[in-house]
């Protein structure tokens, strides 16, 4: 005889304590067994999805190749870096073998600004598909006092990995000016340096892996937000600075043995950078300790600067063309045009960041007259545009009698 009160087969919980329970003839479910199951066989399912994602792309020559697309130049780093982010994978999927603990590879970037630190820690995160935070280290300070404390990070990588725990703790966190936190002078004892010595210490802990309890909506200001407790094990760390006169002195070396041997000229190769300078520089040790890998960046060349205008999958110029496109409209810059825009940055030494400032600029104008011209097919940008010597050259479909608009005169961006 069937039984008159329902209890879930799974749970052995009756139907008035839960929402629903799906019954054959002679077995229950309730709802609540069944959004387990949903969830075991998604996250099954999404891990042997990535598994297969992974296999073909995580060695590092893919690595490289897949940050080709994105980043220009800065070929050593990005080696580096592609050999550190598979062994942190490796290390995720195997922490001990044969009794040897592999350890964590968290990454220094050292170069100057605008060469592509934050794009390259970005990018790997994009190409292995796993969140990714930045985090200033200047806003941060010691727990308890005002501004950031370290745990912050933490919430921003959970947000953004759409509060998923399990997926933040895999994620890449890139710390930028960490130089800024180095300690200036060994002599300043008087008082504590909460931002400076006092964010190393504690970045320590969770550069490390530890369980540090997280608030899940960000700040403290919301003292009463839920906590989560985050195991920072798998978390990638990559921190990055310019590190102004750590290559200077470098230089400095380089020029004090260059010489003659044996009637040669010796070739001295750019030295890379220890972790003993990045000591002296004024982090602390124990921090440096946990950061085992360093790679270095170099200022973009002015042809560099070329190639990002026009070669990387979102380049600027290409972005313009998209939406100039829309318009119906072909836009073009001839190859002097391009030349001139990255000269200019060289000249403001921006790197490549104070580009799309730079071209923005001429950009302008031309984005709010372009929308009214008929019968426009396509508008050439030349050098002596981007000097303010001339127009840009719009070439018209049909043959127009009608001048251009007389908004496009562009004293404005005459320099
Ligand atoms: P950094 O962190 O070294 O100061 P970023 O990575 O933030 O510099 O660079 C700022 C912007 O400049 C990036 O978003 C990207 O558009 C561009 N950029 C910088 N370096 C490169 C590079 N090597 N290749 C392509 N684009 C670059």
């Amino acid at each position: 005889m069937p039984s008159t009160s329902k209890n879930c087969n799974f749970c052995g919980k009756e139907i008035k304590e839960v929402k629903k329970i799906f019954s054959s003839e002679e077995a229950h479910i309730c709802d609540e067994c069944i959004t387990m199951c949903s969830s075991v066989l998604d996250k099954e399912s999404m891990q042997e999805s990535k598994k297969e994602f992974q296999k073909g792309l995580n060695v590092p020559i893919k690595i490289k190749e897949h940050l080709d697309d994105y980043v220009i130049g800065q070929d050593e780093a990005k080696k580096v870096l592609a050999v550190a982010l598979y062994n942190h994978y490796k290390r995720i999927d195997k922490p001990i073998v044969k009794n040897v603990e592999l350890e964590k590879s968290n990454i220094m970037l050292v170069g100057p600004t605008g060469s592509g630190k934050t794009l390259l820690a970005k990018s790997l995160a994009k190409i292995m598909d796993v969140p990714f935070a930045v985090a200033d280290a200047t806003a941060l300070t010691e727990a308890g006092y005002v501004g950031e404390d370290v745990e912050s990070i933490l919430s921003r990588l959970l947000a953004s990995a759409d509060f998923d725990l399990e997926k933040a703790k895999r994620g890449i966190v890139y710390i930028d000016e960490i130089d800024k936190i180095a300690n200036k002078s060994e002599s300043a004892t008087s008082g504590r340096d909460v931002s400076g010595e006092g964010v190393q210490q504690g970045l320590l802990k969770i550069l490390e892996g530890a369980d540090v309890y997280v608030p899940v909506k960000c700040s403290r200001k919301n003292s009463t937000a839920e906590t989560v407790l985050f195991d920072t094990t798998h978390v990638l760390f990559i921190c990055g600075g310019a590190f102004v006169g750590l290559r200077k002195d470098k230089e400095k070396e380089k020029t004090s043995v260059m010489g003659f041997v044996n009637g040669k000229e010796k070739e001295v190769e750019k030295k890379d950078i220890e972790a003993k300078e990045l000591i002296s520089f004024g982090l602390i040790p124990e921090f440096i300790g946990r950061i085992p890998v360093i790679a270095e960046l170099n200022k973009l060349s002015k042809e560099d600067l070329i190639r990002v205008l026009t070669e990387p999958k979102n380049a600027i110029t290409k972005q313009y063309e998209i939406l100039f496109e829309i318009d119906g409209v072909d836009l073009e810059f001839n190859e002097e045009s391009l030349e001139e825009i990255a000269e200019i940055a060289v000249e403001k030494d921006v790197g490549a960041r104070g580009l799309r400032g730079i071209i923005e600029k001429y950009m302008l104008p031309l984005q709010y007259t372009i929308p009214s011209e008929e019968n426009l097919g396509t508008c050439l940008i030349t050098k002596e545009y981007i000097k303010g010597e001339k127009d840009a050259k719009l070439v018209y479909k049909k043959p127009s009698n009608k001048k251009p608009s007389k908004e496009i005169k562009y004293d404005d961006i005459k320099k």
